[in-house]
């Protein structure tokens, strides 16, 4: 439980080896990998009752709206309507975001109830794969902190402050889903049942915070962060995985891409969206990297089989985890950052 050694850090070959060990498509084909998580199951929009025939969007009653999440701007070119919901890309920062999302009260009992996901998460091969992503971003974090006090945001089912706590970490966990909860009490893992800016815990009181696929969730996203930068101790940092809305698969798929839901997925990072919001609360980049191919995905769609069902083989040789990678083409983001130095801190 020792900090490992940074080496595998600085080797690209065996970093590249460590991420591929929880990428699905690799590990055990993208149609296998969908059918024994049961995702193609949970995939039914669960707000599409509520489409108005007339515009084929979710009813207005239901919207709020909201600028850019990153920098304000007003919406700006509308991309895609998927599920009812209008996706749209800010002109100034790049980021693809839902611009009327679901009313406040009503995403919250979505988070509350919700349980689909929970399924696929507590699937066998998802697990496999998550422990290993885990003890990837727990190695990463490690070759930078001293400390091991972690607050999980939106731990869900619990895989992160597991394989944290079975490795030394002192855990704290934050989540509302009810069934989720009471599992984590059942086990013995402390959560708090409350949004983060309600949580008001002292300033300081962790080495780390994590989020992920926590932040294409929030509708105030850089509320989150200033409040996880003040969470932070001096050394501390905050790892973050998101979708990549930069990926190659997401860049070919467009809004057939899973990743778009509108009542869940608000916002949709790239490299450049990301780094502007982090940079813009106070946070300094220390890792930023992509992980999770997707290559089955991307191969299934070049032969014209279905995406995320198709058995095609690998016809695209020249198509390679390192390819993808080298060029921040992978499915999701993964970043570290800690709280800018030398300048006055609140
Ligand atoms: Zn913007």
């Amino acid at each position: 439980m020792d900090a490992k050694p940074a080496s595998w850090l600085a080797d690209p070959q065996e970093r590249l080896s460590r991420k591929n060990a929880f990428d699905a498509s690799l590990v055990m084909g993208t149609a296998n990998f969908n059918r024994n998580t049961g995702r193609q199951k949970s995939l039914h929009p669960p707000f599409s009752q509520y489409i108005d025939p007339a515009t084929g969007l979710i009813r207005g009653d239901l919207l709020r709206a909201r600028n850019c999440p990153v920098c304000d701007s007003p919406p700006g070119q509308g991309l895609f309507v998927k599920d009812g919901f209008r996706h749209v890309r800010c002109p100034r920062c790049d980021l693809i975001y839902v611009s009327l999302i679901l009313r406040e009260d009503l995403m919250t009992k979505y988070w509350r109830e919700e349980l689909a996901w929970t399924r696929v998460l507590l699937s066998g091969p998802q697990m496999d794969m998550d422990q290993a992503k885990y003890d990837y971003g727990l190695d990463l974090a490690s070759a930078y902190l001293e400390g091991r006090r972690v607050l999980d945001i939106g731990t869900g089912t619990g895989g992160f402050v597991r394989q944290a706590g079975l490795r030394g970490w002192e855990t704290m966990a934050m989540e509302l889903n009810v069934e989720s909860v009471e599992n984590l009490r059942n086990e013995g893992i402390k959560v708090i049942v409350k949004p983060l800016e309600l949580a008001d815990m002292a300033s300081g009181s962790f080495d780390l915070v994590s989020m992920w696929e926590v932040m294409e969730h929030l509708a105030e996203p850089r509320t989150v962060l200033s409040e996880a930068r003040r969470l932070l101790s001096d050394d501390g940092a905050l790892l973050a995985m998101v979708p990549n809305s930069a990926s190659l698969v997401t860049r070919l798929l467009h809004e057939k891409s899973h990743t778009f839901g509108g009542h869940s997925h608000l916002n949709h990072f790239n490299p450049r969206s990301l780094s502007a919001i982090l940079e813009g609360q106070r946070f300094e980049i220390l890792e930023m990297e992509t992980v999770i191919t997707e290559l089955g995905t991307i191969n299934n769609h070049l032969a014209f089989e279905d995406p995320y069902l198709g058995e095609a083989p690998q016809f695209f040789p020249f198509l390679s985890p390192e390819l993808i990678h080298r060029n921040l083409w992978g499915s999701r983001l993964l970043v570290l950052a800690r709280p800018q130095r030398g300048k006055a801190s609140g």
